[in-house]
């Protein structure tokens, strides 16, 4: 079956109108979050491969660049996201160079987990194209990490951390970390000093703060409500901006 590799474009909460790229067949990732708002993952996996032929995602992009749709209503950005890791594509980095050529207006956004940057160096250069990168950061303990992430046997949270730091450190684009936050589960003070670190470790230019909205794949998942997200922001927000200037958004608001 042929995979649809864009969707949209639809109106995000973070980014205004996204026309969205999905990278890999359902459900493909490094990562089987029990929040995902996609399912299960039924291949997990770190393998980057050619999930989906450059050549259908290129001619897609390039029928919709044309098409009276676009030229009417464009939207503000062209997001790599969809129904797994966008990076687990091998050839991310010519189809993200293709993205910047066909929509020099558009805002280019990579929605990611991060956990293939420690061992996939090659993508700090293939990311150069992408203005802002979305990754991440669910636990501050291993244990935590394993609960939520479920991630791949070869991924840790340390691994996970370092990868960011590192991007950090290659790229230049703006960083804006997601982290979301399951009730009961992550929003202890303990785990919640232990993700404060790890924030100021990485330095990302913005966090946003993100609690359950549509159905997840666990249903012992919960939302937390408008309130406690608040309270969790001005625990992570209040050392956090005077010594790193990061802001904290609670996405759930914006
Ligand atoms: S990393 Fe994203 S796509 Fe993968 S399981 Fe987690 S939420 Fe779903």
């Amino acid at each position: 079956m042929k995979e649809k590799c864009i969707f949209g474009p639809v109106q995000s909460r973070r980014l205004g109108m996204s026309l969205g790229i999905n990278l890999t067949p359902y459900k493909t990732c490094s990562l089987d979050c029990a929040y995902c708002e996609c399912g299960k993952t039924t291949d997990l996996t770190i393998i980057r491969k050619d999930y989906i032929p450059i050549e259908q995602v290129q001619k897609t992009l390039k029928r919709y660049s044309k098409s009276s749709l676009f030229r009417s209503k464009p939207p503000s950005c062209v997001t790599f996201a969809g129904f797994g890791e966008p990076t687990l594509h091998s050839g991310f980095g010519s189809i993200a160079q293709f993205v910047k050529k066909t929509f020099p207006d558009q805002h280019l956004v990579l929605i990611t987990n991060g956990t293939l940057f420690p061992t996939h160096p090659e993508l700090f250069q293939e990311v150069q194209p992408i203005d802002i990168i979305l990754p991440s950061l669910d636990a501050g303990s291993e244990e935590i990490f394993k609960k939520i992430d479920r991630p791949h046997p070869s991924i840790t949270l340390a691994s996970l951390v370092d990868g960011l730091i590192q991007l950090r450190e290659n790229y230049h684009g703006q960083i804006w970390l997601e982290v979301f936050i399951v009730e009961g589960i992550n929003d202890s003070e303990s785990e919640l000093y232990l993700i404060r670190d790890a924030i100021s470790r990485i330095s990302p230019d913005r966090v946003q703060l993100n609690s359950l909205d549509r159905n997840p794949a666990e249903d012992w998942v919960n939302s937390t409500s408008p309130q406690r997200l608040i309270a969790i922001a001005e625990f992570l927000g209040a050392e956090l901006l005077s010594k790193n200037s990061i802001n904290i958004q609670v996405d759930a608001l914006v």
